[in-house]
């Protein structure tokens, strides 16, 4: 058994999902048949479009089905159109890598946005689209959406919120956000890998990336991925009912381990608002690879920054923009608990950390 550690990466399948997947992989029909099995996908895709919508408290079922987070976004910041969009310097690479013209929206020592940057940015007009994610993937830091709605709305700009790493892991209100988009994926929630959603605000003039046939009203052409869909939504529901702290009480569980077992230890976004899963934490000295590895031989899976799009380790972009040393940020890893993460497992983890720090510590004493 590994304690799994890397629910930020991924996490593991519920069993609502895979209950939902194995029942919708029974069935045969294409949701555009009319016959009856195609009336019958076309009843379970309808329902898990409902049943998504609910979970993040959308007044309608707005909900645009794509392959996952990436191709959220890119529909977001690509099927727009001309004006000028600000996009938060922590993004994720598919959002970052989506909008290469976008202005970058720099960030403070937390990784939260200048609010006065930006601010003063849209007072200078021409601004179309502000995007600037819920919660970062590398460190959980969480931005002050409400505050920057109302700063993109004064101005009459739109706003896109990827909310990938957020959705489930904290009450999640598209309604109470205020905003046009938001990105979800199914894979971080426990939903199937390759499923996600754009939620958009009705009537929102997008334009779809993959053209073809009429699904998704216009908005993505190609048959609809019943099973992955109906997983994503019993995956939603579920964790948009919350775990009333669990995951926050094993986080601090966690931290407090971790800062006796190196009191030089450096977690970071710790000043601000952060998701109750992430720790994104730095042992003096001591490369995050070297971490990682031992770590894993020890049965325990985390990773080094950020390692949603590679195994090779480079320079977070996150911890760059947040004005962390280089010599420092190579030196971080991330620990992100989940649904079925266990007081076991974090102290597993706790011990293999602890025990390499000491060995480090030794080491730099005889060196
Ligand atoms: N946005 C964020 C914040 C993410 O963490 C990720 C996944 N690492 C994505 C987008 C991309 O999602 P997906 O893997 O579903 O394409």
């Amino acid at each position: 058994m590994i304690a799994y550690l890397d629910h930020n990466a991924t996490s593991p399948l519920r069993p609502e999902a895979r209950a939902a997947m194995l029942e919708a992989l029974g069935e045969t029909g294409n949701p555009s048949s009319p016959h009856a099995a195609g009336r019958a996908a076309r009843a379970r895709l309808e329902q898990a479009r409902r049943t998504v919508a609910a979970a993040f408290d959308m007044p309608s079922d707005a909900v645009v089905f794509t392959s996952g987070g990436t191709e959220a976004n890119n529909l977001a910041l690509r099927g727009l159109g001309a004006a000028a969009t600000l996009i938060s310097a922590v993004e994720h690479d598919s959002a970052l890598r989506a909008a290469p013209d976008a202005e970058r929206i720099p960030v403070d020592g937390e990784g939260i946005v200048d609010l006065g940057w930006l601010e003063r940015r849209l007072a200078e007009g021409g601004v179309g689209l502000v995007s600037v994610m819920l919660a970062n993937n590398e460190t959980g830091t969480i931005q002050p959406l409400a505050e920057i709605v109302r700063l993109a709305h004064a101005e009459g700009a739109l706003v896109h919120t990827d909310a990938t790493q957020a959705a489930g892991r904290i009450p999640l209100s598209f309604t109470a956000l205020d905003v046009e988009m938001m990105t979800v994926s199914a894979h971080k929630l426990g939903g199937p890998p390759g499923a996600g959603a754009l939620l958009i605000q009705e009537g929102l003039p997008l334009r779809p990336l993959l053209r073809g046939g009429r699904q998704e009203s216009g908005l993505r052409g190609g048959t609809e991925n019943v099973p992955a869909m109906a997983g994503f939504a019993a995956a939603a529901a579920v964790a948009s009912e919350g775990d009333d702290g669990r995951i926050g009480r094993l986080r601090e569980r966690l931290e407090a381990g971790l800062a006796a077992a190196d009191p030089a230890a450096r977690i970071f976004g710790r000043g601000a608002a952060r998701l109750p899963s992430t720790v994104c934490v730095a042992m003096s000295g001591v490369p995050a690879e070297t971490q990682v590895m031992a770590l894993d031989l020890a049965g325990v899976a985390v990773s080094a920054g950020s390692a949603c799009s590679s195994g090779k380790v480079r320079m977070s972009h996150v911890l760059e923009a947040m004005g962390v040393e280089a010599a420092v940020a190579r030196t971080a890893i991330r620990i992100s608990l989940g649904w079925n993460s266990t007081a076991d497992d974090v102290d597993r983890c706790v011990g293999a950390w602890a025990a390499l720090a000491a060995r480090a510590g030794e080491r730099a004493r005889a060196a």
